[in-house]
């Protein structure tokens, strides 16, 4: 076995694809301390600043763990409030808790679809969705990114019984937002369903920080089926999917990923009830949050670093060869400054880039400090 491993290991690292883990030691902020000394980070999803928000800091009622899968008795009255809470924050009917955002894709497409239905990707779409479809044994179909004409094409020769449509809301390595208008249109064509994933487009876009659906003014009859995740723009941990009682009461009876699991810790349930109140509350941290994004654009532009057509906090720059994006992570890095490189397989090759994640909790001077760091080192 540790020969086969090693010679893993050893192909991972010729290819510079051999990743490490960056310990910290400090709470999630844009300000890390690594072996005593303070880097500037851009990296984290904790785009609202929420992560270390202290009234997300009070003990609750019950304790830490949930001792027990939600179906026995790991169902506490927070998760539950939540669970309404939630439902309430997205106008849908009902919603359920899952412990993370993987679990809940899996959950879902596998209640969903079977062998002889088919699924519909954006080839761009986060690998829990592409786990969950290979899970599920549907056919598979993935569409290039955001290319309408293509996903058209695939539905009309498609005889499944059951059609999924599974997209991003907000894509996590480039940025940009789905197509949703035309998804719809064409599951309204061609009679299949849509799930939306929207980790990066909840509490951060649309009027309200609803996400990309209210970006696009969309309903529960456009997309039934939406995932939302808890550890991103809300601070904490977890994952949910809002729907019809119809589709959650199937969730609650049959997605594996949701039964066969340990709850949620119900302090992080109560943790989260605070930071959609927060979040709503303090509606500076996404207007904060998006004056920050035009100001790097504007900035960036100036100093000609090349950037994507993306509004959103993830601000990727691409640098195409794996040497070049670790070779400027590492250059910046010695700057101070941390920008995670993204490398295949995690994006297609030739398009590794540098992640650049904007929060709430930045100011414009670290901006500043940024770009002119990107201007020498690229
Ligand atoms: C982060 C992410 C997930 C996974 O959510 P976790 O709660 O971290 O497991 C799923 N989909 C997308 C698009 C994500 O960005």
């Amino acid at each position: 076995m540790h020969t086969y491993l090693k010679s893993l290991l050893e192909q991972r690292q010729q290819a510079n694809l051999y990743r490490t883990r960056l310990t910290h030691d400090s709470p999630q902020t844009p300000n890390l301390v690594i072996d005593g000394q303070t880097y500037l980070s851009f990296c984290s999803n904790d785009y609202l600043g929420l992560a270390n928000h202290p009234a997300l800091l009070q003990q609750g009622k019950y304790g830490v763990g949930s001792g027990a899968s939600h179906l026995v008795t790991g169902h506490t009255q927070a998760h539950h409030a939540l669970e309404k809470e939630l439902a309430a924050y997205t106008k849908r009917e009902s919603a359920l808790l899952f412990s993370t955002g993987y679990m809940a894709n899996l959950g879902v497409i596998t209640t969903l679809v079977k062998r002889h239905d088919a699924i519909f990707l954006d080839k761009l779409n986060h690998a829990s969705l592409v786990d969950g479809a290979l899970l599920s044994r549907a056919q598979i179909h993935r569409y290039p990114h955001n290319d309408m004409q293509a996903l058209a094409h695939l539905l009309a020769n498609s005889k499944a019984q059951h059609k999924l449509i599974i997209t991003d809301g907000i894509f996590s390595m480039d940025g940009d937002i789905a197509d949703l208008a035309n998804i719809v249109q064409l599951a309204k064509t061609y009679q299949a369903w849509v799930m939306v994933d929207d980790a990066h487009g909840l509490g951060v876009i649309g009027k309200t920080g609803r996400g990309s659906l209210e970006m696009y003014d969309l309903g529960e009859d456009d997309v039934p089926v939406l995932m939302g995740t808890l550890g991103k723009a809300f601070g904490v941990f977890g994952a949910f999917v809002a729907g019809s009682q119809l589709l959650i009461e199937a969730l609650i009876q049959s997605a594996r990923s949701y039964i066969y699991t340990t709850a949620l810790p119900p302090v992080l349930a109560e943790a989260v009830r605070t930071s959609l109140i927060v979040a709503e509350k303090e509606t500076w941290r996404r207007q904060h949050l998006h004056e920050l994004i035009a100001y790097f654009r504007t900035a960036a532009a100036k100093r000609q670093i090349p950037l994507m057509e993306s509004f959103t906090p993830i601000q990727p720059i691409i640098l195409g060869e794996t040497e070049k994006a670790l070779a400027v992570n590492r250059a910046l890095y010695e700057r101070g400054i941390i920008v995670t490189a993204i490398r295949p397989p995690t994006v297609p090759q030739g398009t590794a880039r540098l992640r650049i994640t904007l929060s709430a909790l930045h100011q414009q001077a670290q901006i500043d400090r940024l770009v002119e760091s990107l201007v020498e080192v690229l």
